[in-house]
């Protein structure tokens, strides 16, 4: 099986025989990167071994065992220290340092692996009578704290539920133009299967190689071409859902009046509400052209205002993401090899800082993908339009570079992390008019809350920002910050730093996630988003759905 667990590491990301390649810029990369965060030295902190690992026992118990048997084969329940560790949690940085800390608590007490819809009724039912909490698991690359094993007090344990052998393509409606799937299935196996009868989803996320249908639906989750093809909820057609009072169909309506659309109460649900078991997805001719490029502009704030008219005027493109000046002199200096730059290179910088583009101008990426003539046109119009506005055009090399590492970058995380550096990300969304002064704000209270926390050290943090996806009435915000962990307070470092950022977004009147989710990490402040009526009513459609609360507890309503 491609995504046998024991090809997938247990505390970091990715294949377990993978590791970030540098590719020859090791040297130019750390050294920037002390530069940036003044740091002395880099100290070696490695991950606890498995085996050094303490863990509580299993508090499944015999007669459990045994009823579990009559649900599932015995392969199909695991309780071994391996997969009961990889099943504890998602891959947000909290996650990561728990993982590696040596210590764990809150771990499922089994992994149970169901085949089909009937068996995950049945493990419903049995978590029911044995008041065990059961929390859906997809990929596992939730970064909000969405699949840690916990439970409440009054639950006898945790089954970490994962949908991995349900992993079939079911039916490509070539009429329609929609796709049925089980919802374990991975994005590199959803769309190998359906190109090779000539169709995409259009969903690719950055954890597009270890995240699966399923995760995408409940988490609400984006790609980085959703200005073309939408977000998971625009893509979302029907899906069957197993609860613990029975299932729950959606059935498939291109439009309908029928009251409010409970597709889009399913898409964000985060395993509360149901289990997904199928959905139905749209899906599109394979585009036979693609096309990306880079743009420089003078600044952040002058890029944001040429994107925001760009979108406004119905300008058709794929993806759009512009970096800030701290983000672009990143990207910058990650692709640069050590030594002086070549003559082309340097004569192209002549002309931009006599041009105005100072030492720090802003990325864009832009891309497009359509019909050749389509493709071609977008190129020239947005070219035309971005220059307009006072973008410098750079051609395809930088977009193809940010293209080819996109699915590695993720590597870096866990190299860092054995350097005592930690790397972790948020984003939110907001409306045009609202959108600079949020970003100055969570850039300014992120740099702050970081350089608080490490002001004994005399080291700082690094704080970078892009827009990833673009609406006509706004756009979201994607920010990236690094900062030196310090032995036995890390943990305090980042729950300063979370808190502090939520706070502003929330001051701001932007959303706490625009496809991360809520999660553990964000529920504490769901409240002040949705108003005391929403709460209410999310809670009254868990109990009508899960009235014991089995599904996932403490994750999106606490
Ligand atoms: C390096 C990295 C990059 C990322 N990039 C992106 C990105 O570009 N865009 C983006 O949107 N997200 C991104 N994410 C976040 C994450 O990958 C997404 O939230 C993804 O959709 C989760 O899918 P998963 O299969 O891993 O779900 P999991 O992490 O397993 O689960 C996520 C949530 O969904 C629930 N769930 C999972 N499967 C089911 C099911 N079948 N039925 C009911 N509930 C279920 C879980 O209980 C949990 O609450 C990134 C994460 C990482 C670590």
């Amino acid at each position: 099986m491609r995504y046998a667990r024991e090809k997938l590491k247990w505390n970091g990301w990715g294949w377990q025989d993978q590791h970030f390649d540098f590719e020859g810029r090791d040297t130019s990369f750390w050294k920037f990167l002390q530069t940036e965060l003044k740091l002395q030295s880099l100290s070696p902190t490695p991950a606890c071994p498995l085996e050094n690992l303490e863990v509580p026992a299993s508090r499944l118990n015999p007669a459990q065992a045994q009823a579990l048997a009559k649900i599932l084969d015995p392969w199909q329940v695991k309780s071994d220290l391996r997969e009961r560790v990889l099943h504890a949690r998602g891959r947000s940085l909290p996650d990561l340092l728990d993982l590696r800390s040596g210590t764990l608590q809150d771990l499922p007490d089994a992994v149970v692996y169901p085949r089909n819809a009937r068996q995950i009724q049945a493990l419903l039912e049995f978590a029911h009578s044995e008041k065990l909490a059961l929390v859906p698991f997809g990929g596992g690359s939730s970064v909000v704290g969405g699949v840690q094993a916990s439970c409440r007090a009054d639950q006898a344990g945790v089954l970490s539920l994962d949908l991995s052998l349900m992993q079939h393509l079911l039916e490509i409606d070539e009429v329609s133009l929609t796709m049925t799937a089980e919802a374990g299935i991975y994005g590199p196996e959803l769309e190998e299967k359906l190109q090779a009868r000539g169709y995409t989803v259009g969903h690719t996320p950055q954890s597009f190689e270890f995240s699966t249908l399923g995760g995408w639906i409940a988490a609400r989750g984006a790609g980085d071409r959703s200005n073309r093809y939408g977000k998971v909820e625009d893509m979302l057609v029907a899906a069957k859902v197993l609860t613990p009072q029975g299932e729950w169909l959606l059935p498939a309506l291109p439009a309908s009046a029928a009251g409010p659309d409970l597709r889009q109460v399913l898409a964000g649900s985060e395993g509360i509400l149901g289990v997904i078991a199928e959905a139905t997805l749209k899906i599109h001719p394979l585009p036979p052209a693609q096309d990306a490029r880079g743009f420089l502009f003078r600044n952040f704030l002058s890029g944001l205002e040429a994107l925001r008219q760009l979108v406004q005027r119905g300008a058709p493109t794929a993806m759009l993401r512009l970096s800030d000046e701290a983000e672009t002199q990143f990207l910058f200096r990650f692709r640069k090899k050590a030594g002086p730059d070549p003559l082309p290179q340097r004569l192209i910088k002549q002309y931009l800082a006599s041009q105005g583009y100072t030492q720090h101008p802003a990325l864009l990426l832009a891309g497009q993908e359509g019909e050749q003539t389509e493709v071609q046109n977008w190129a020239r119009q947005t070219s035309k339009q971005l220059k307009a506005h006072g973008a410098f055009a750079l051609g395809p090399k930088a977009a193809e570079s940010w293209h080819k590492s996109r699915y590695s970058t993720p590597y870096l995380r866990d190299t860092l992390l054995d350097h005592g550096i930690a790397v972790e990300t948020l984003e939110t969304a907001c409306e045009w008019r609202k959108l600079p002064a949020l970003y100055q704000a969570l850039k300014d209270t992120l740099q702050t809350q970081i350089d608080q926390g490490l002001k004994t050290s005399g080291s700082q943090g690094f704080v970078m920002t892009h827009i990833s996806h673009c609406y006509p009435d706004g756009a979201s915000l994607y920010f990236t910050f690094a900062f030196p962990l310090l032995p036995g307070q890390e943990r305090e470092q980042y729950q300063a730093i979370k808190t502090a950022a939520c706070e502003t977004i929330v001051a701001q009147g932007a959303t706490l996630s625009h496809h991360h989710g809520i999660g553990r990490d964000h529920a504490p402040w769901l409240q002040a988003e949705k108003g005391d009526l929403g709460m209410a009513l999310l809670r009254q459609m868990r109990k009508t759905l899960d009235p014991e609360g089995i599904l996932n507890p403490g994750k999106l309503l606490d």
